[in-house]
This record gives structure tokens, C-alpha cells and sequence, in this order.
């Protein structure tokens, strides 16, 4: 099903993106990662679900036109509020990457610059959209520190990237991309990189400030059960479609054989079984 899914909750919504397809080309190569997908979002939080492959990131990099050139990207729509962002020109995106929308990504270790302390690279954040503010950015900066709850704000301030753990890093990046007041956060896999135990406080904290800020959230990942838990809608995507799109709270109800394959193909704590059963994967899901 890949008709337009309508955002929960809103009148207008945030982003508006019809028959979004995205091919890479190499040579006479032709590679089909998105195929034709449609969905609303409002002020919630989105998850986009599927195996590796699937396309959820390159859905992510196309809507902030961060897509390699051998990416051709097409679609009916693709409205962020005011903005068309198939129209949008390298300016106005630069305005809007970091500023209206901004990306979290998988692992803090490649994101930030390793030879810039991270207090900085946060008050940088600010600072690329408000030029010559330096007091106020690094005011701003400090503020976001406690924010985030990293413990010692003043002293993290000051450290560069590899004196600070994977969690601390990865709080670091979520003050660096909210920094900005944006209206919109795509998370790919923010947590993945994470431990167990940290992924859940960081988790935690990514859900209190969406629901402070009354930010729209696309969060990007493999994880079923953990999106399950935080998110209120769910596209579930295989090879490039989306398959099902329905409520968190629905997907015990998941008609999809896909999605119930997703929600089978994990271990679970409680239930005893002798062999987890394998992901089934049908060509007749690729059609329109
Ligand atoms: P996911 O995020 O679900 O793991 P991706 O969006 O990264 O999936 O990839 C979707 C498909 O697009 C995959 O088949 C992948 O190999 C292909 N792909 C991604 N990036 C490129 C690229 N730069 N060049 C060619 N193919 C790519």
C-alpha cells in the first residue's frame, strides 16, 4: 500500500512527500532504492522500519538533498511546509539542513570533527545560522549541555570527541541538531551504536525533547520492538515500497506478512523457542 498515508493529528502537515522514488545510476545500472513512497507527517514521531537495504536511509538523505550525484530523485511531492523541497535551490537548503531540519546519524564517532572540542561544534551549529554571535553561541551551547543531561557540562564543554563515551557523544550530537530550534529531526538509527543500557536513556531523553519542542520526528531503523515502544506510527519498507503503515500501538494487528515477519524474526526474553523462524520474502510485495 503506497498511497498517500495521511500525518496523525494534523490539519496541514509538516512534510507532505508523494511518489518519492530514488534510483542510483551507474553507467547503464540502474538501482531501484526507493519506489514510489508516500507519507504525511504531522508532530509525532514516524518510524521508518525494514532490513538493511530496504532504503529508509536514502529516503532520509533525499529529503535534505544529501543524496550522492549517481542518485536521481523524483517525486509528485516533496512539501516541508512552505518550502518545495524538489525545487529548492542549494541555498535554501543550506538554510533549511541544520536549521529547519536536522539529522541525527548513526554514530556520534564519524559525525563530529575529532580535532574540534565538542562545546564548540556545537556553538558552531548555532553559528551557521546566526552569523557573528559567538558569546550567544557559546551560551546557547552550554545551555544545550544541560539539555541533554550529559553530567559536567562545563567540563564536556571542553573535551574533544574521543575523551567522551559513545552515549555522551551521541548527547553531544542531539544538542548540536536541536540547537537550531528545527521543526524537524530525522534520527537514522541514532542508537545503534550505542550499549543496551545507554540506548535506552538516550532513547529516553530524544523522546522528552521531541515532545517538548513539539518537533516532527522521522526516526530510521531496523528495530521493530524498540520503535514500537517509542514511536507513534510506523511505515514498515521493503526493497524500496512501503509495505504497511499503521499505529505503533496497532501492530500486534500488522496484516502484512513482512511485518509479521519482523516482529517474529526476534528474541524474546519470555518466550521460549527452539529456532527463531526466517524472515519470508515474496517478488510479488515489489509490485504497485
Ligand atoms: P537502508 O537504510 O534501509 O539500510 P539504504 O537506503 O542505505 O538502505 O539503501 C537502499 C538501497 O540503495 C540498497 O540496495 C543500497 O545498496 C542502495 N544504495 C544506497 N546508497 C547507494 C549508493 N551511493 N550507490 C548505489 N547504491 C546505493
Amino acid at each position: 500500500m503506497t498511497s498517500s498515508i495521511p500525518a496523525a493529528n494534523s490539519a496541514a502537515p509538516l512534510l507532505d512527500v508523494q511518489d518519492l522514488q530514488v534510483n542510483f545510476v551507474n553507467g547503464r545500472l540502474v538501482t531501484p532504492a526507493v519506489r514510489g513512497i508516500s507519507f504525511q507527517l504531522g508532530k509525532e514521531k514516524l518510524a521508518i522500519v525494514g532490513e538493511s537495504g530496504s532504503g529508509k536511509s536514502t529516503v532520509g538523505r533525499a529529503l535534505l538533498q544529501l543524496h550522492p550525484r549517481s542518485a536521481q530523485v523524483t517525486a509528485q511531492r516533496m512539501q516541508f511546509g512552505d518550502v518545495d523541497l524538489l525545487r529548492a535551490t542549494p541555498a535554501q537548503m543550506r538554510a533549511i539542513r541544520g536549521k529547519r531540519i536536522s539529522m541525527i546519524m548513526q554514530d556520534p564517532k564519524y559525525s563530529l570533527n575529532p580535532v574540534v572540542r565538542v562545546g564548540e561544534q556545537i556553538a558552531e551549529a548555532w553559528r551557521s545560522h546566526h552569523p557573528g554571535q559567538r558569546e550567544v553561541a557559546r551560551q546557547r551551547a552550554m545551555e544545550m549541555l544541560e539539555v541533554v543531561q550529559v553530567r559536567d557540562p562545563g567540563r564536556i564543554y571542553q573535551c574533544y570527541p574521543h575523551e567522551i563515551s559513545g552515549g555522551q557523544g551521541q548527547r553531544v550530537m542531539i544538542a548540536m541538531m536541536l540547537i537550531t530550534d528545527p521543526e524537524l529531526l530525522i534520527a537514522d538509527e541514532p542508537t545503534s551504536a550505542l550499549d543496551v543500557s545507554v540506548r535506552l536513556q538516550v532513547l529516553a531523553l530524544l523522546d522528552d525533547l521531541v515532545k517538548q519542542r513539539g518537533l516532527g520526528l522521522i526516526f530510521i531503523s531496523h528495530d521493530i520492538n524498540l520503535v514500537r515502544r517509542f514511536c507513534d506510527r510506523v511505515l514498515v519498507m521493503y526493497a524500496g515500497r512501503v509495505v504497511e503503515s499503521l499505529a505503533a500501538s496497532e501492530l500486534d494487528q500488522a496484516q502484512h506478512p513482512y511485518t509479521q515477519g519482523l516482529l517474529a524474526a526476534l528474541p524474546d526474553m519470555d518466550l521460549r523457542r527452539a529456532r527463531l523462524p526466517v524472515l519470508q520474502r515474496q517478488a510479488s510485495w515489489l509490485q504497485p
